[in-house]
């Protein structure tokens, strides 16, 4: 038996968005989650990295919005700025239907001054982390009293990181018969906890992972032995010839050299790291989204919640010292449907980390055999590697705020004002004051000059190609 949107008491607008977007059928979370939110329920739901908890609770908040009300009728709680960005946008792309709905996004790293004025105009949705949210209720800024529902997002992750007791005084601010839904992808027992203290009545969902849900991930495991463990990597990255490629490393020193040593040897490679300052980590992930960036080499920041379409190919460069790191690095490919890869580098077959590792899973992880390319030297490696990326990101200064829409980019580029081909334009993303998009290599410096010297929206933007 098939359950479809409809049967979900979605409304046709969502229906139809849903249709649009090409989600064919919910997925085992969704047709459990938005019946009973939709009916006003507490819940707590759980089920695995990429089943799809976000348009779980997404869809439901939205069809409860009453857009002519401008006032905070929803608040989502994540536990990092890149998740806040990605529910935004996925809340957004749900929403697209919703005229005139206002989704903002509050976290740190940031100033606090213009999401306090954002506050001000009104928005219907708000989604931030737990410190910054706190910090805007606790000084007024942010009003509660009409929130009707509060989704905790990663609420396993968010306990990791500390954030139970932000958490909870949030919490204490909103009005008493409001709805909360609490989603994690593991169920320790802070959380039930924690679900007992702030939703005591609460339903729970719990969707098994049988084996015909499992993401389709393909494990492997690459043994170098006596040799240069970025050699490893390179066998690793040539035996698959994927398009885009994650590596993790456990440390951040790791991740340094080892994107300056593809860099040096002509990869398209960056890095992502906590270092990065928030704005290089938001253009970094833009990059690698966009097929602009090759590889990746990320430390465990980038390891949580991130969803990055038709990623095939995950690496751990090191394996990680905890089996449910491993799960949510190589969680990150093989998302929804799709097959992806994970291959941990090691140096021994029987490496105690790894084995550890299966066991928790349950899954063998094979050897992949390199011998093909076992007799390349690492100079003769990169020269085959180093292949350009497909396309070149180009940063335009206005976003949302400016009514910047993707089919004015678009527009600006394409027909007689751009020239451009469709084809040759990539991934569009409008952010809340700058856009990215992404265009093939040959037409960049075309792209920059047409953007500097035409309009959008009947206004002037500046346009740069933005690399590493
Ligand atoms: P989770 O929060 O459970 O890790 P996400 O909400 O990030 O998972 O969803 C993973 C991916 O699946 C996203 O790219 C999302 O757009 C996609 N997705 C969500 N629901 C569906 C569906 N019903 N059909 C197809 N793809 C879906
Ligand atoms: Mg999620």
């Amino acid at each position: 038996m098939q359950t479809s949107f409809e049967e979900l008491q979605l409304s046709p607008a969502l229906t139809a968005v849903v249709q649009d977007l090409g989600y064919t059928q919910p997925t085992p979370i969704q047709i459990e989650a938005i019946p009973a939110l939709l009916a006003g329920r507490n819940i707590i739901g759980q089920s695995q990295t990429g089943s799809g908890k976000t348009a779980a609770f997404a869809l439901p908040v939205l069809q409860g919005i009453e857009l002519e009300r401008c006032e905070l009728q929803a608040l989502v709680i994540c536990p990092t700025r890149e998740l806040t960005a990605q529910v935004g946008r996925e809340m957004r792309k749900l929403g697209r239907k919703h005229r005139g709905l206002q989704v903002l996004e509050l976290v740190g790293g940031q100033l606090s001054r213009p999401q306090r004025d954002s506050l001000e105009r009104g928005a219907h949705i708000a989604i931030g982390t737990p410190g910054r949210l706190l910090d805007l209720l606790e000084r007024g800024f942010m009003k509660p009293e009409s929130i009707k529902t509060v989704v905790l997002d990663e609420a396993d992750r968010m306990l990791d990181m500390g954030f139970d007791d932000d958490v909870h005084k949030i919490i204490s601010y909103l009005p008493e018969n409001r709805q909360t839904a609490l989603f994690s992808a593991t169920f320790p027992r802070g959380i039930e906890a924690m679900s007992r203290e702030i939703q005591p009545d609460a339903q729970r969902i719990t969707i098994e992972t049988s084996d015909k849900d499992l993401a389709d991930i393909r494990e492997l495991k690459l043994c170098y032995g006596s040799d240069d463990k970025i050699l490893a990597l390179c066998w690793a990255l040539q035996s698959q010839s994927a398009e885009s490629a994650l590596v993790f490393c456990n440390q951040k020193t790791t991740v340094r050299e080892i994107t300056e040593e593809l860099s040096r040897g002509g990869i398209s490679v960056d890095r992502f790291d906590g270092d990065l300052e928030q704005f290089n980590r938001d253009q970094v992930l833009a990059r690698f989204r966009n097929h602009s960036v090759r590889v990746l080499i990320a430390t465990d920041v980038a390891g949580r919640g991130l969803d990055v379409e038709g990623l095939d190919l995950v690496i751990n460069y090191d394996v990680p010292e905890q089996a449910e790191t491993y799960v949510h690095r190589i969680g990150r490919t093989g998302r929804a449907g799709a097959t992806g890869v994970a291959i941990s580098i090691v140096r021994d077959e029987t490496d105690r980390d790894l084995e550890d590792i299966e066991e928790f899973t349950g899954q063998t992880i094979a050897i992949l055999d390199h011998s093909a390319s076992k007799s390349s030297t690492l100079a003769e490696l990169l020269k085959q590697l180093a292949e350009g990326p497909k396309m070149e990101t180009i940063l335009i200064s206005g976003g949302r705020k400016d009514k910047v829409r993707k089919g004015d980019i678009l527009g600006a580029l394409t027909g007689d004002a751009g020239g451009l081909d469709g084809k040759d334009i990539g991934k569009i993303e409008i952010q809340e004051k700058l856009s990215y998009v992404a265009v093939s290599r040959a037409t960049i410096s075309d792209a920059v000059s047409c953007l500097n010297v035409g309009r959008i929206k009947g206004k002037r933007f500046r346009a740069t190609h933005v690399g590493r």
